[in-house]
């Protein structure tokens, strides 16, 4: 079971599922359509997916053809895409994800299209909060 919501807290949703699968996406739509370097996103069942509260804030912007990019339209945050002719799948954008458990991604796609500057080895120093 997950929980999650947008930034805003309008938008509430509930999937009463695991993520089985969860896939990095270096695609130009996906850079613009979340404003950083990649998504992150996993393929669930949309029939277990519940949009506990803020049904009519999400909004869809078809961004190819066949496929849309749901997100609430009062803060914009990106929630999940849907393909029109396959609805039963949908890719949550696992960022938005508030309560249970995200596994680390199993793949990266699209990496011709990767951002200079993401910076993906894991080599380099972490840190817990800001930089010091
Ligand atoms: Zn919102
Ligand atoms: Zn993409």
């Amino acid at each position: 079971m997950l929980k999650g919501s947008c930034l805003c807290g309008g938008v509430q949703y509930e999937y009463n599922g695991e993520i089985t699968e969860l896939a990095v996406c270096h695609c130009n739509q996906c850079k613009r359509a979340q404003g950083t370097a990649f998504v992150t996103n996993a393929p669930i069942d949309y029939h277990k997916f519940v949009i506990l509260h803020g049904k009519g804030l999400l909004k869809a912007y078809e961004s190819s053809p066949n496929k849309n990019r749901v997100f609430c339209s009062r803060c914009g945050s990106p929630l999940f895409s849907q393909r029109i002719d396959a609805p039963d799948t949908i890719r949550l954008r696992v960022g938005t994800i508030t309560e249970g458990h995200i596994p680390e991604p199993d793949y990266q796609i699209y990496c011709d299209f990767k951002a200079d500057w993401c910076v993906l080895s894991d080599d380099k120093p972490k840190y817990p909060l800001g930089k010091v």
